[in-house]
């Protein structure tokens, strides 16, 4: 039997790691679980020790931990937790060619009254073709696809891209995800007020 050392852990998320280190075993669990009760804690513990020693798991610890970090209570905590913790790698607003904190502002004004609070504008690192923009509400982040930031880009599809996500901020949508896009008939009918709406998505579909 090995020596254990566990610990609770300010992971930026409901995150438990176990590592066999010279003969030790060493387990850090997120502290969002120091309230959970016992045979939570319990069936972490089998979960951990199953992952490291490469044996089947127990159905009933899996569905007692799921449902635990599923509550509602325990993920909206794992939510706040991430919000500001969670320190994502956030890149520049200006990029090569654009710059997204300038394409905000100019469209706050235009559209918004100006009344619209920035959020973390930035570039994604990556050249994600499947994810053009979208709005992390766990980081207030607007994120635009890298491919966009090119001279050969049209300035009105960066400023569509950013006026679509600007609505979402207008229009927030309860239990939104990072991925998932819901359009109200509102929102629907203030993306028809950006003048070059046909062009840009004629542009997006050359792409
Ligand atoms: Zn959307």
């Amino acid at each position: 039997m090995p020596e254990f050392q566990a610990a609770f852990f300010p992971f930026a998320n409901l995150n438990n790691t176990i590592r066999l280190r010279q003969g030790r075993v060493l387990v850090r669990l997120s502290d969002l679980l120091e309230s959970a009760p016992d045979d939570v804690l319990y069936a972490i513990a089998h979960i951990l020790l199953a992952k490291l020693y490469r044996k089947p798991m127990d159905r009933a610890c899996e569905h007692r931990f799921r449902q635990y970090v599923t509550r509602k209570d325990v993920s909206a905590m794992a939510h706040r937790v991430r919000q500001v913790r969670g320190r994502k790698r956030i890149a520049s607003a200006q990029g090569r060619v654009y710059d997204l904190d300038a394409v905000f502002d100019e469209l706050n004004t235009r559209f918004f009254h100006g009344l619209l609070a920035r959020p973390q504008m930035t570039w994604s690192r990556d050249h994600a073709r499947n994810a053009l923009g979208h709005y992390d509400p766990a980081h207030n982040a607007i994120v635009v696809s890298r491919i966009f930031d090119r001279p050969q880009v049209p300035r009105y599809a960066v400023e569509y891209l950013v006026y679509h996500e600007m609505l979402h901020l207008k229009h927030p949508v309860r239990r939104r995800g990072t991925r998932r896009c819901v359009h109200s008939r509102e929102f629907q009918a203030d993306e028809k007020l950006f003048p070059q709406l046909a062009e840009a998505k004629r542009f997006l579909k050359t792409l």
